[in-house]
């Protein structure tokens, strides 16, 4: 099983400051990752098997924090007779059951994402000052998932799993400054760390978030997205420019160049004919009204736009970059075009 292990040395180092009691070789703690954890396979009684790595759009998307009733540790009977506790202190850390802590990263784990591991804390355990360990629940970073980073998470989101570990109350760094992200909460404030989404280890599946938007979108925190008073829909903002750009690019797109455009295709379709039917055995030789000259030039005189929301307006700026000399267009010059934002669900205006 994949598990991510807190650094093993830290264990050790913490181990040699122990005050060994006069004991018996074997009586020696194990340290916390002498542990190893099994999750038992839930029973199916002939369901249907989940695929892997997918997330989950369904609502029977089944996730349980603790997975104690289903966890084998080995070695067997060792976890059971050491002695629980409900708080625990790493000065200056106090931490308790069900408390959100950063662990250290070993500084050889390989990973685009450099902070710190994040957990919380399930159970806790000592047989003695040296030898604390804690059950805990991982948090995933976004990169670290399976199926990687999706397009709506933000920088700062993290991902709860049920993924299982064992580690030395040593290896714990700070309480996490985390907040589960209520989505349907439309005032809350994020804080420095949040998460919205539940990943269950053992089927390998991500639950989704809210959809939004005309799109059927998730929101991606560091992006904006604006609600529509009347429907209450809430739109992002890149589907509101990109529908601006669609409904100002395509004018120009279908109407002035595509004449042009039809003209050097039926051009072409016609060179290509007589080619094949062994007319044309020199090139260049088509007659001089038809041939396609004028493609590369239709790409390179579509004006650009650009389209950026400025307060409640819709800002649509076409900067004309006309090569073409003989131009009667009047699209050399800037054109900045404020308009009223309006929903894309309702069509009512946004404020
Ligand atoms: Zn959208
Ligand atoms: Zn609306």
């Amino acid at each position: 099983m994949m598990v991510k292990r807190a650094k093993r040395n830290q264990a050790a180092a913490s181990r040699k400051t122990s005050k060994k009691r006069a004991r018996h070789e074997d009586d020696e703690p194990l340290d916390a990752h002498d542990f190893e954890i099994r999750i038992k396979p839930v029973k199916t009684t002939g369901s249907r098997k989940r695929k892997h790595s997918q997330i989950s759009t369904s609502d029977d998307f089944d996730f349980q924090l603790d997975l104690a009733g289903r966890l084998e540790i080995l070695p067997a009977g060792v976890w059971e007779n050491v002695r629980e506790y409900k708080t625990f202190i790493v000065e200056p850390i106090h931490f308790q059951q069900g408390s959100i802590v950063e662990v250290k990263r070993p500084a050889d784990h390989e990973s685009t994402e450099s902070r710190p591991w994040v957990a919380r804390v399930l159970q806790i355990k000592a047989s003695d000052s040296s030898h604390v360990y804690l059950r805990v629940a991982w948090f995933y970073w976004p990169d670290e998932l399976p199926m990687g980073r999706q397009d709506y998470h933000g920088v700062n989101e993290l991902i709860e799993s049920n993924h299982p570990d064992i580690i030395d109350a040593m290896s714990i760094e700070n309480l996490a400054d985390i907040k589960e992200w209520d989505e349907s909460n439309e005032d809350e404030e994020l804080s420095a760390y949040y998460y919205r989404q539940k990943f269950d280890y053992p089927t390998q599946q991500l639950s989704a978030p809210r959809t939004i938007c005309v799109c059927g979108g998730y929101q991606n925190p560091d992006t904006r997205i604006l609600q529509c008073q009347s429907c209450k829909t809430w739109l992002h903002e890149d589907c509101i420019t990109a529908d601006a750009m669609r409904r100002h690019y395509k004018p120009f797109k279908f109407s002035r160049f595509t004449e042009k455009l039809r003209a050097a295709e039926a051009a072409e379709a016609a060179e290509a004919a007589s080619k094949s039917a062994g007319k044309q055995p020199k090139k260049g030789s088509t007659s001089p009204e038809t041939k396609p000259v004028i493609k590369a030039e239709t790409i390179r005189v579509e004006p650009q736009i650009a389209v950026l929301i400025v307060g409640d307006k819709i800002r649509i700026k076409e900067q004309s970059k006309n090569h073409d000399r003989d131009s009667d267009s009047g699209l050399d010059l800037d054109t900045i075009t404020d308009e009223a934002i309006h929903c894309l669900n309702c069509d009512e205006v946004v404020e």
